[in-house]
């Protein structure tokens, strides 16, 4: 999709720091973390949230949770655990409106979501 942030990324023409990737996620860091480690998995396909998962593209996202333990391992956060967050449109605050996952921790996250 034209002038969507993460299309951009997926398509190289923004730099990332990637953390994985194969046919159909793409993992990488997220540019302003709120943990010790928080990184971004999305759909190398423009899915623009939750409500927009059918199925012709759920294969992406199925794929995500599929991965996320090797992304979780790549980061040293397997065994002691992590948070996934998923937001959807405006009341949930999703700021980029390409679907996208945050793998959260490396520290103890309290009660609180972000
Ligand atoms: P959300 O509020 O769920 O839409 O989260 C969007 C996330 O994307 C935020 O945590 C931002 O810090 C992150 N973000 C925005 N631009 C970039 C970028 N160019 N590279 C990495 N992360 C980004
Ligand atoms: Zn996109």
């Amino acid at each position: 999709m034209q002038d969507c942030l993460f299309c951009h990324i997926v398509d190289g023409d923004i730099p990332s720091t990637k953390v994985f990737e194969n046919e159909y996620v793409l993992a990488f860091k997220d540019i302003h973390p709120v943990a010790p480690v928080h990184v971004l998995l999305i759909p190398k396909i423009h899915i623009q949230d939750t409500n927009h998962i059918t199925d012709e593209n759920v294969r992406y996202i199925t794929e995500i949770y599929r991965v996320v333990d090797q992304v979780a391992e790549i980061c040293g956060i397997k065994e002691e655990g992590y948070r996934i967050i998923c937001n959807c449109g405006e009341d949930a605050g999703q700021m980029v409106p390409h679907l996208h996952f945050h793998l959260i921790g490396g520290a103890k996250l309290g009660e609180k979501i972000i």
